[in-house]
């Protein structure tokens, strides 16, 4: 093989997905599915979302990562795993200890679906206003609460090292100590702001139109909103219909 022809080889299989899901989804032969896998971690990537940072996932044109943050929480949750099964596609929950305390069942439906279930802090306080010796130990907390709910215990590393700030009020202080700690910050490249209240409809055109603006990133939504979990299904088909295809992220330590 010359060397252009290797270099070739060498570049074709660079493009190809991590870990490509190939099995067909059950009774749904068009479905949206998810396209390629990637593993994030803090030294390549300590930050990511380009509403907040300067850097984001190194996702292609038109790829898509999903993020719900809040719950679990009874009934949206479940809502939202439902659409998510439909189309066999695996999204990044970021739950909030307490939430996750409360409903262990909806959190380990969502590891056993195979999403990704990150931290969101344990009451869900503005980090940026509190000392850094109670931020880090409201973090920590939250960490326990979650992987406690998943597997009955936590140890002193979260299972899944990805944490997004409540309100996104980070500190310098807060995202250095994350960092040192091997935890990726996630921030969001785009969002429709479904804490306001709106109809399902508007949200959802909401979305795509800022996904046409963007042509992809990570999204965040919240599974605690009924208006999202009733906007998903019809989102999730839209996505389809408009060429966009799903990233699923997860942690080096998963
Ligand atoms: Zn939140």
């Amino acid at each position: 093989m010359s060397i252009v022809k290797a270099a070739l080889a060498a570049a074709l299989t660079a493009a190809q997905p991590v870990a490509a899901q190939t099995a067909p989804c059950p009774g749904n032969p068009d479905a949206l599915a998810t396209s390629r896998v990637i593993t994030v971690d803090a030294v390549t990537t300590p930050r990511v979302g380009l509403k907040h940072f300067p850097a984001t996932l190194p996702l292609a044109d038109m790829e898509v990562v999903l993020t719900f943050d809040d719950g679990p929480w009874p009934g949206t949750t479940a809502a939202v795993l439902d659409a998510l099964r439909r189309e066999c596609v695996r999204a990044t929950f970021f739950l909030v200890g307490r939430n996750a305390a409360a409903h262990p069942e909806l959190a380990k439906r969502e590891l056993a679906d195979g999403h990704t279930v990150a931290h969101h802090s344990f009451r869900h306080p503005l980090l940026n206003r509190m000392s850094p010796a109670a931020a880090e130990a409201e973090i920590d907390h939250g960490f326990a609460a979650v992987d406690t709910a998943l597997y009955g215990h936590a140890a002193k590393w979260p299972r899944t090292p990805f944490f997004r700030f409540p309100g996104f009020a980070a500190t310098p202080v807060l995202l250095d100590r994350l960092a040192a700690r091997g935890i990726v910050v996630f921030g969001a490249d785009l969002w429709a702001g479904d804490w306001t209240p709106m109809s399902p409809n508007r949200e959802l055109s909401r979305t795509i139109e800022r996904l046409e603006a963007t042509h992809g990133g990570i999204v965040l939504f919240h599974d605690t909103k009924r208006q999202t979990a009733a906007m998903l299904p019809a989102f999730l088909r839209s996505l389809k219909a408009e060429g966009y295809r799903i990233v699923h992220v997860i942690g080096s330590a998963t």
